[in-house]
């Protein structure tokens, strides 16, 4: 029996291959997550020095996702193959460099704990199919997307686009819906959140969310259609409101600093376009329609 027939047939096999294609991922997403935002900083540095035309500062070595290798933030120290494995490095090395000792932050782990863990609930899900192959792609996209926006307050476009133009691909061939529910769930959106976003600016003078949330909005509509933005709204704004009160009371922060709503929309999203029909029906089965 050959590989893809294996992954057809025999569902424990495919979850396996699923969970570790998973872990690899998330290790690239590590650094995604970490490089993108300094590429981007960089990149408006460099710009922002021609617009107000000063000298461009000398460091120009070339720093982009796949150069250079990885290395310990603390010593510098070339990360070896071996030491590169997701999760069991971490643990083999117990969470510190193997040269310097200084502590491995235990999110590298966890975020390809994650990018696994999801990838086996996707291939459970969706099963060996086309659709289970795109949504892979959402969903690491989703993790990268969330954990950007925690850290930075940043939803880069040159991941969220890419996602929108590849939702509405997908769906011109009927993957997850229609092309015109598509279309609608892109427009729709973008648009809602727009909405909310200047009724609230002009009766309160601030700005609640960013364009990236509009944006991200439209991808994920994009996706799933129009029919999974209301649940996405309401999910994110549950999700949102539970977790933004234990991350306040935690950090003891006013209401002055600003929460990425990004995170809470990808959950949202991601649970929406997966389980959003079984979730609407048993509501209205539990309502008594
Ligand atoms: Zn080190």
């Amino acid at each position: 029996m050959d590989f893809l027939e294996l992954l057809r047939s025999n569902q424990p096999f495919l979850l396996l291959i699923a969970g570790l294609l998973g872990l690899l991922v998330g290790s690239f997403l590590n650094v995604v997550i970490y490089r993108l935002p300094v590429i981007m900083q960089r990149d408006w540095e460099k710009q922002a020095r021609e617009v107000l035309e000063l000298v461009q500062d000398g460091d120009t070595r070339p720093f982009n996702l796949l150069w250079p290798p990885s290395c310990c933030p603390h010593c510098s120290t070339a990360i070896r193959a071996w030491q590169n494995i997701p999760v069991i490095s971490w643990l083999l090395l117990r969470g510190r460099c193997a040269s310097c000792k200084e502590r491995i932050s235990m999110r590298y782990p966890l975020v390809e704990l994650a990018a696994g863990l999801v990838a086996v609930l996707v291939a459970w899900q969706f099963g060996y199919s086309g659709q289970g192959a795109a949504m892979l792609v959402l969903t690491w996209g989703l993790l990268a997307l969330s954990l950007i926006d925690a850290d930075h307050q940043l939803l880069p476009d040159v991941l969220v686009l890419p996602l929108l133009w590849l939702g509405l691909l997908l769906n011109s061939f009927e993957l997850f819906v229609s092309l015109p529910d598509a279309v609608y769930g892109a427009a729709f959106g973008y648009l809602s959140l727009w909405s909310v976003f200047w009724l609230f600016k002009l009766i309160t003078g601030k700005e609640g969310m960013g364009y990236g949330d509009f944006k991200l909005l439209a991808m994920l509509g994009a996706w799933g259609g129009w029919q999974v933005l209301p649940l996405t709204i309401l999910l994110s704004s549950v999700v949102g409101a539970v977790l933004g009160v234990i991350v306040l009371r935690l950090q003891r922060q006013g209401l002055a600093q600003p929460l990425p709503f990004g995170p809470y929309l990808a959950i949202a999203g991601w649970i929406a376009i997966i389980w959003g029909e079984q979730i609407t029906r048993s509501y209205l089965q539990f309502a008594g329609f």
